[in-house]
């Protein structure tokens, strides 16, 4: 037998799973995947470029049918969310994304940073007229945090939130806002005179506006706005009482970053498929390319972080499920699978050649979509130095 040649009694190798990982899937998961691959199939993929070219996602339509599949708030309890292990979540999460990160994205955003915060700090009425409408889809939230002049650092935000005799009035702008200008209601994180406190602001509150943000280059299929507080005032008990100070939106942060590190694999995923496929049907100089070295170490190379990515995920999983999942485990996900995600999408794009820019393959979008994700929930940068931070008992931040 020569080095090259393999046992024949080996089962078939799934290239993208090349270690058979969705094996350690429980049952549940697999059909949640093939559920969420299938919807995509059907009602995503066929309009997604054309969405995607026009700057703008259709939630109003798609919202009640990902609600109706369960996805919306899925990892939480009660109120109508399907109360799922944080596996399921990821695995979802993953699919997803392999469609397009918009797409994972209003997921995130609704269940993660908009129903997450409603559920774990809010009151009983709070509870009750936001989250089985949110978990249906019918009613959308957005998460605003960031702000012109406060990207990295939220604690630096400017937006303030004073009392008025019972009332409290919100003033300032918050910048790159997920579902913004399509939100029935908006997480509001503002600086009050006892800390940072999470409000709950209405669509229609009297001196509340929101823009879009068009003219983007990347997660084109996703509404991103600008959302404008201009003496806003609300009743006492729209702030969420459970919570003050930065914890607050931090903690939301994990959430939504966990569903990011799934989703990178999901975008990589397509992304390597792709790239194979293409590889094994493009002759030049009388060949395929896929049988010269250099585009097999490629394909080699993305599929090894491509399954790195995948057991970081899956172990993550594992100790969210087991309530042992520290911010630094997330970061370590979210900083390597999107980083190699996007790597991963470079490489593929390099296989596909000229084909590689064109819309007629999904390779570009996710390239472009995943400069993003790289950007949103923490930066690579930030993800590095909270790692840094974890390891040296250092913090490099300021
Ligand atoms: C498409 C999209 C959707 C988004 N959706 C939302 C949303 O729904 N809600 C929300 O609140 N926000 C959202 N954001 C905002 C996002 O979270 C911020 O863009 C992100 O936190 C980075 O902030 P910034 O863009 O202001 O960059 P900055 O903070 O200005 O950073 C610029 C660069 O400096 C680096 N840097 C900053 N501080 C340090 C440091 N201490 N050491 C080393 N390097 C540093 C950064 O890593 C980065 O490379 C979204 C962004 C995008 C692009």
């Amino acid at each position: 037998m020569t080095a090259a040649s393999a046992p024949s009694a080996a089962p078939a190798l799934q290239p993208a799973d090349l270690l058979g990982l969705d094996a350690q899937l429980s049952d549940e998961d697999r059909l949640i995947a093939e559920t969420v691959r299938r919807f995509a199939a059907d009602r995503v993929l066929p309009s997604l470029e054309e969405w995607y070219e026009q700057g703008t996602f259709p939630t109003r339509e798609l919202g009640p049918e990902i609600g109706e599949l369960g996805l919306l708030g899925m990892h939480l309890s009660g109120y109508g969310c399907a109360g799922t292990s944080a596996t399921s979540y990821g695995v979802a999460c993953r699919e997803l994304e392999a469609a397009d990160s918009g797409l994972r994205s209003f997921v995130s955003v609704q269940g993660s940073l908009a129903m997450f915060p409603i559920w774990k700090f809010g009151s009983d009425e709070q509870k009750e007229r936001w989250l089985p409408g949110m978990a249906r889809g019918e009613l959308v939230g957005c998460f605003g945090l960031t702000e012109p002049d406060s990207g990295s650092d939220p604690a630096s935000m400017k937006t303030r939130a004073r009392r008025d005799g019972s009332d409290w009035v919100l003033g300032g702008t918050k910048m790159w806002i997920t579902n913004g200008g399509v939100a029935d209601v908006a997480v509001v994180w503002a600086r009050t005179d006892d800390g940072v406190r999470g409000f709950l602001v209405p669509r229609d509150a009297p001196g509340f506006t929101t823009h879009d943000i068009h003219r983007k280059h990347s997660l084109r299929a996703s509404i991103t706005s600008e959302l404008v507080l201009d003496d806003v005032r609300l009743p006492d008990d729209a702030v969420l009482p459970g919570v003050t100070g930065m914890r607050g939106p931090l903690s939301c942060l994990s959430e939504a970053r966990y569903g990011i590190l799934w989703g990178a694999v999901g975008a990589a995923r397509t992304c390597f498929v792709t790239a194979l496929e293409y590889a094994k049907s493009r002759p030049q100089f009388g060949r395929a390319i896929a049988g010269f070295q250099l585009t097999q170490q490629k394909l080699v190379n993305m599929m090894l972080e491509l399954q790195k990515a995948q057991l970081l995920a899956l172990q993550i999983g594992r100790l969210k499920d087991e309530g042992r999942v520290a911010p630094q485990h997330i970061s370590m996900g979210k900083l390597n699978n999107v980083r190699e995600a996007l790597a991963i999408a470079r490489e593929a794009r390099t296989i596909l050649g000229a084909n590689g820019i064109s819309s007629e393959y999904p390779v570009m979008r996710h390239a472009a979509n995943l400069e993003s994700v790289l950007t949103y929930e923490g930066t690579n940068e930030i993800h590095t130095l909270i790692l840094g931070q974890a390891l040296t008992g250092e913090s490099a931040f300021a």
